[in-house]
C-alpha cells in the first residue's frame, strides 16, 4: 500500500447519538414489490438540464432513458420497469414539487436488451463521464454526485488513495451496513473497478468500529481477490459525523481538504459503498442504475428493515412493504435524521438520493422547545465538525447582510446539526446557515449579473466612442482630399463622369 494513514481516529467536534439502527439492521434486504406507479422527477437530482424523451401514451420498456439532456451531460433516468407514460405533470418531491414522468406499470416488467460497457474505451476522460452520466450513476450516499466526473477528474489529476466511505454515521440509518453484510463481493469488484479507472494504487474501506458483522463480510471478500494488496480496512468511532466526506480524510489520514477545495487536490477521492457496489453492476450487465437500497424505519413503521427498491416508486409503497404505519407518526423524512427533509406526503418517490425512510413518532422527535436568544455558551463551537462558530454564524443571520459572513466559514458548514442539537436556546441554527448559503449565494449572482450588465455597458460606449471617432476621421479624410488641389480636380471629374452617364466619349466625336 502506498497511502501513509496518519489520522488519529478523532473527530473534531461531533456528537455520539443514540443509534436507532437495531430493529432495520437486524433484518435482510429484502426486495420491494413491483409498485403500480413509478414517478420520476425531471429535475430532483439530474445535475443538468434535462427534458423527457418520451410523451403521454408511450409504452416503454424497463431500462430505457425517460429524458435526454438538453445541456452539458446531466445525469438521466431509467423506467424502472415497463409500463405507460400516463402523465407529465408537476409532482411533490421532497423539497417542493417538480415535473415528474409518471408511468403506470403494466406488470409484465419488459426490459431493454443491454450490453456491458467497453471497460477500455473508459479510460478516455470524455467517455467515462459520459457513459456513467447516461447511465444515471451518482453517489448513492446521498449527496448524488455524478460518479463518472468524479472518477474522471479524479484521474485527471492523480490519487494517493480511494476511501470508500461505509461509515453510515446517521442515526436510524442501516443501508450500507446489510450491503456489506450481504453482498460484500460486489462492493470490492466495484472498488477495484473504480482503483482501475482512476490508476488509484489504493484502495482503503472506512467502516464504524461497532460493524463486526460487515467487517468480517468484507474481510472475506477482500481475502477471495486477487488485488487483495491494494485494498485495506480502517474503522473509525460511532461519532456522528464521522461519515461527512471532510471529516472521514481527516480520521483517516490526517489531513484536511482545503475549505473551498476538494479532496482530489490532496490526492484522495471518497464514493459511497453503495456507489461502488452500483458500478460493478453496471459494468457487468451495462443496465442503467433503477434500483437501490433504502432504510424504512422509525417508531410509526410496523416492520423496520431494507429493502430494494425500484427507483421512482412512492414512499407510500415502501411503508407498505414495510407492514404500514404504526399509530402516531408525527413526521416523515426523507434521508437521514439529521440531515434528512420532512415531507407532507407519502406520495414522493424515491429518486437516487433517498437513502433513507423515517416515520418518526412524538416520541422520537422529542420536544424541541422555544427559541430564545443565544446565551453565548460556546456549545455550539465544541460540537461543531467542522470547526465554525455557529454562535457568531447565527449573529449574523440575524444582521440580514449577506455580505457580512465573509470570514466565518458558512460554506464550511456541512448542515449537519450538531449545533442546534446542543443549543440550549432550542436555535434553529441549521436552518438558518441553510437559508444563509441560499441568500449569500442569491446576492453573489445579484453582483454578477450587475458586474456583467456594467461589463456590457462599458464595452458598448467604447465601441460607441470607437465609431464616432472613426467617423470623425473619415469626416477629416474627405475634407482633406477637399482641400487638395490634384484630388479635387479628380473629384470633379469624377462628378462630371457621373453627370454625362458615365460616358467618357461625350463631346469626343466619332
Ligand atoms: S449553543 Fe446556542 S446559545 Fe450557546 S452559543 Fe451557540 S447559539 Fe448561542
Ligand atoms: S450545522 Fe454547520 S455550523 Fe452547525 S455544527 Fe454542523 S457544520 Fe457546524
Amino acid at each position: 500500500m502506498s497511502v501513509t494513514l496518519e489520522g488519529d481516529g478523532r473527530l473534531a467536534g461531533g456528537l455520539v447519538l443514540p443509534t436507532r439502527k437495531a430493529e432495520s439492521a437486524a433484518q435482510p434486504i429484502g426486495i420491494a414489490p413491483l409498485p403500480s406507479r413509478l414517478i420520476y422527477p425531471l429535475a430532483a437530482d439530474a445535475g443538468g438540464d434535462v427534458e423527457p424523451a418520451v410523451a403521454v401514451g408511450d409504452e416503454v420498456l424497463g431500462d430505457q432513458p425517460l429524458m435526454r439532456a438538453r445541456e452539458g451531460r446531466p445525469l438521466l433516468a431509467h423506467a424502472a420497469s415497463s409500463g405507460t407514460v400516463t402523465a407529465i405533470e408537476p409532482r411533490p418531491v421532497a423539497g417542493g414539487e417538480a415535473l415528474c414522468i409518471v408511468i403506470e406499470v403494466d406488470g409484465r416488467d419488459e426490459r431493454l436488451a443491454c450490453t456491458p460497457p467497453d471497460i477500455e474505451r473508459l479510460r478516455d476522460h470524455g467517455a467515462l463521464t459520459d457513459t456513467l452520466a447516461a447511465a444515471g450513476l451518482a453517489g448513492l450516499g446521498g449527496a448524488g454526485f455524478a460518479t463518472g466526473t468524479k472518477l474522471a477528474e479524479a484521474r485527471r489529476r492523480g490519487l494517493r488513495a480511494l476511501l470508500i466511505n461505509a461509515a453510515e454515521c446517521e442515526p436510524y440509518l442501516s443501508c450500507d451496513d446489510r450491503l456489506l453484510r450481504e453482498r460484500a463481493p460486489a462492493v470490492v469488484a466495484g472498488t477495484l473497478a473504480m482503483l482501475a479507472l482512476t490508476d488509484c494504487p489504493a484502495g482503503v474501506f472506512v467502516l464504524e468500529a461497532d460493524k463486526s458483522e460487515a467487517l468480517a463480510a468484507l474481510e472475506a471478500a477482500i481475502a477471495q481477490c486477487a488485488q487483495a494488496t491494494a485494498l485495506s480496512i480502517v474503522t473509525v468511532p460511532t461519532v456522528y459525523p464521522s461519515g461527512g466526506e471532510r471529516q472521514l480524510i481527516t480520521l483517516v489520514t490526517g489531513e484536511q481538504v482545503p475549505a473551498t477545495g476538494y479532496p482530489p487536490d490532496i490526492g484522495y477521492l471518497c464514493h459511497n459503498v453503495g456507489t461502488t457496489a452500483a458500478l460493478a453492476a453496471f459494468l457487468e450487465t451495462g443496465r442503467p442504475l433503477t434500483r437501490r437500497i433504502v432504510t424504512v424505519t422509525g417508531g410509526g413503521i410496523t416492520r423496520p428493515r431494507n429493502l430494494e427498491v425500484r427507483l421512482g416508486t412512492p414512499l407510500a409503497d415502501l411503508v407498505a412493504a414495510c407492514g404500514g404505519y404504526r399509530d402516531g407518526v408525527a413526521r416523515l423524512i426523507v434521508g437521514g435524521a439529521m440531515t434528512g427533509r420532512a415531507v407532507a406526503t407519502d406520495e414522493i418517490p424515491v429518486t437516487r438520493g433517498t437513502h433513507g425512510v423515517i416515520a418518526a413518532t412524538a416520541a422520537e422527535l422529542g420536544d424541541r422547545g422555544t427559541p430564545a436568544p443565544c446565551i453565548r455558551c460556546g456549545e455550539c463551537a465544541e460540537a461543531c465538525p467542522a470547526g465554525l462558530a455557529p454562535q457568531l454564524l447565527h449573529a449574523q443571520t440575524l444582521r440580514q447582510d449577506p455580505g457580512g459572513f465573509e470570514g466565518l466559514g458558512l460554506f464550511a458548514c456541512i448542515e449537519c446539526g450538531c449545533c442546534d442539537l446542543v443549543c440550549p436556546s432550542h436555535l434553529p441554527l441549521t436552518e438558518q446557515f441553510r437559508v444563509a448559503k441560499r441568500e449569500v449565494w442569491l446576492a453573489e449572482m445579484e453582483r454578477e449579473r450587475a458586474r456583467l450588465a456594467e461589463a456590457r455597458h462599458a464595452a458598448r460606449e467604447r465601441r460607441l466612442v470607437r465609431r464616432l471617432a472613426e467617423r470623425e476621421a473619415a469626416l477629416e479624410r474627405r475634407r482633406q482630399a477637399a482641400r487638395d488641389p490634384a484630388v479635387s480636380s479628380a473629384a470633379i471629374a469624377e462628378i462630371l463622369r457621373r453627370a454625362r452617364g458615365g460616358n467618357d466619349d461625350v463631346g469626343g466625336g466619332a
